[in-house]
């Protein structure tokens, strides 16, 4: 019998077996794991044996988390992560070397696009390039090329890559394709789909919902062949191959790191998890009917959403996911002043979060992309009176009053 996601997520801890025939696995707090037998702890630390043997390297709970994102990515590995800069990090950290190069996509959530200027900075090379063209990728490929990094819907301008033809690309020339499948989810689209080798998740976001756990993971998606990667050290090639990449993640990019999701937070957000299928349907139908609204408000100057057709990758955003996403950014006429425009909403709350329940509207340019400055938000597509939205479940007709009062309170005096 073939079963849902949902199906599937609900029931992963009972299938699995808990103790007293408990419906979630428990949140384990310990930090050390004790052995009556000291030649079974020393079996768990040379890897022959599986277990547990300090909780910074993960524990019962955390393997809940990432079997079920596993499971969801229909991957063959997880490493669960303190958020989602942590997993991110930790790819680059653990898997590239002195003198390597990455391709990244140049439309990067702002502390991913900080990340590959420090990656720069301690010896690695980066060419961040238009990543919804997969020919800009190929052309900035060379010899030293290990990584090829995209998100999926860009956050906040919604450009969505190539994921196919980087895809393609990258099993052509045997590299390695690490995809941010954060704004996606795995409900959304798999990037092992596409061939990604790797799909990283911000767990902090749509995956648990709620705005109240941060946390990360990097799943081995079972398609990347670890033999032809270079930089795998000879320790870890221990067992298949399918699992040395993700072994050496747990090894370098978490255990010599720490960046460890907490027993706490794994488990509310495996709690939250468990309604993903009906946030994001909620959440995703919210975003298109928004997104279509504002368009028409002569108000709004631009809406980016990939569900509009007007969107530049609109047909491909329509091949390769379940629905549009649940963020959107748009951009008010001149003469609005933006402050007060949002400081006009009375239920959509101005934060940085996005992947909530909660709708949640931030003025980009001031704020996440502020630190870069304004010839490289020009070049990402950021315009100034930018606002990003991380559309929530509330009722529709609420939130398009919320924006329809702004609106109105806000128009410049004729
Ligand atoms: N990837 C994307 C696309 C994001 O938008 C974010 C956060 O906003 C992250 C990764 C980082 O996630 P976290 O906040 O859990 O570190």
């Amino acid at each position: 019998m073939t079963l849902g996601l949902t199906t599937r997520l609900l029931h992963a801890d009972h299938f699995k077996g808990v103790e007293h025939g408990a419906t979630h696995e428990p949140i384990h707090t310990a930090v050390a794991f004790g052995y009556d037998n000291a030649r079974d702890l020393v079996a768990v630390f040379q890897g022959e044996r599986s277990g547990h043997v300090y909780g910074r390297q993960g524990s019962p709970t955390l393997g809940a988390v990432e079997r079920k994102i596993t499971m969801m990515e229909e991957g063959t590995g997880t490493v669960s992560f303190s958020s989602g800069m942590a997993g991110i990090a930790a790819v680059f950290w653990s898997l590239l070397r002195r003198g390597d190069h990455v391709v990244s996509s140049q439309f990067l959530f702002g502390n991913s696009n900080s990340l590959m200027q420090q990656l720069e900075a301690i010896g690695c090379e980066v060419t961040m390039v238009d990543a919804t063209d997969a020919a800009e990728v190929a052309r900035a490929i060379r010899p030293e090329t290990r990584i090829v990094f995209t998100e999926t819907i860009a956050n906040p301008r919604t450009q969505v890559a190539d994921l196919e033809g980087i895809g393609r690309l990258c099993a052509e020339r045997g590299l390695l394709f690490v995809v941010d499948n954060t704004m996606t989810t795995p409900y959304l689209f798999r990037p092992g789909a596409v061939g990604a080798g790797l799909s990283v998740n911000s767990l902090t976001k749509s995956i648990s919902g709620h705005g109240n756990a941060l946390g990360g993971a990097v799943t081995d998606t079972g398609t990347y062949d670890w033999t032809k990667y270079p930089n795998i050290h000879d320790s870890y090639k221990k067992g298949p191959p399918a699992g040395w990449g993700l072994l050496q993640v747990r090894k370098k990019g978490l255990r010599d790191t720490g960046g460890t999701l907490s027993g706490e937070n794994a488990h509310r957000i495996a709690t939250g998890a468990e309604t993903l299928a009906l946030r994001l349907d909620r959440a995703c139908d919210n975003a298109l009917r928004l997104a279509t609204w504002l368009q028409a408000q002569p108000g709004v100057k631009a809406v980016h959403y990939p569900g509009l057709p007007g969107h530049p990758q609109h047909q491909r955003a329509k091949g390769l996911f379940r629905h549009f996403g649940a963020l959107l950014s748009f951009e008010v006429d001149e003469g609005r002043d933006l402050f007060a425009f949002l400081d006009a909403l009375k239920v959509i709350i101005k934060s940085s979060h996005l992947g909530d329940n909660r709708t949640l509207a931030i003025p980009v340019a001031h704020t996440i992309f502020f630190e870069m400055g304004q010839a490289r938000r020009q070049s990402m597509g950021i315009a100034e009176s930018l606002i990003r939205l991380s559309v929530g479940i509330e009722d529709y007709a609420d939130l398009q009053a919320d924006f329809a009062a702004a609106l109105v309170a806000t128009a410049p005096a004729k």
